[in-house]
């Protein structure tokens, strides 16, 4: 077994539930991925292996419970992605207001100035700062192209 979702085994273990063969599944996909992904599309990639729907929405609220998985809501709708064993464990994110993409902010340089910029706050205000949950809200790029009109 993998690293990491052998890390993640042993969370879930600690905490008292079963590591099944299905939260192995859909773990394999969040990483395989590695984006956001709501539980329809989660559905969809392990829908062949006989999970059913019910079994995703419970596994991902429970990831979601013991923080393997941020959950991020757009519009009403999850989306989830990995948190601190992901590829990317800290990033900013933009939301585009017209057609609702997420997109990561995952730039080296930021994500260290976000770092310190949660140190700082943590010194000023003698708090832990765990986790990080930003969230931009804007027009992205393909949403800002000028539409071109029929004269
Ligand atoms: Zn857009
Ligand atoms: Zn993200």
């Amino acid at each position: 077994m993998d690293d990491k979702i052998l890390l993640i085994k042993n969370l879930i273990e600690k905490k008292g539930y079963k590591f099944t063969n299905q939260k192995k599944m859909i773990l394999e996909e969040l990483f395989k991925v590695n984006t956001h992904l709501n539980s329809k599309q989660i559905y969809d990639k392990v829908k062949d292996k006989k999970i059913g729907l019910a079994t995703v929405y419970r596994t991902l609220n429970l990831f979601s419970e013991i923080g393997i998985v941020k959950e991020i809501n757009v519009d009403g709708v999850s989306y989830y992605e990995l948190k601190m064993y992901g590829k990317k464990p800290l990033h900013i994110h933009f939301q585009c207001v017209k057609c609702n993409s997420v997109i990561d902010i995952d730039d080296n340089n930021l994500n260290l100035q976000y770092l310190k910029i949660g140190r700082e706050i943590e010194d000023k205000n003698n708090v832990d700062i765990y986790d990080i949950d930003i969230m931009l809200v804007g027009v992205c790029d393909k949403c800002k192209k000028p539409t071109v009109k029929n004269q």
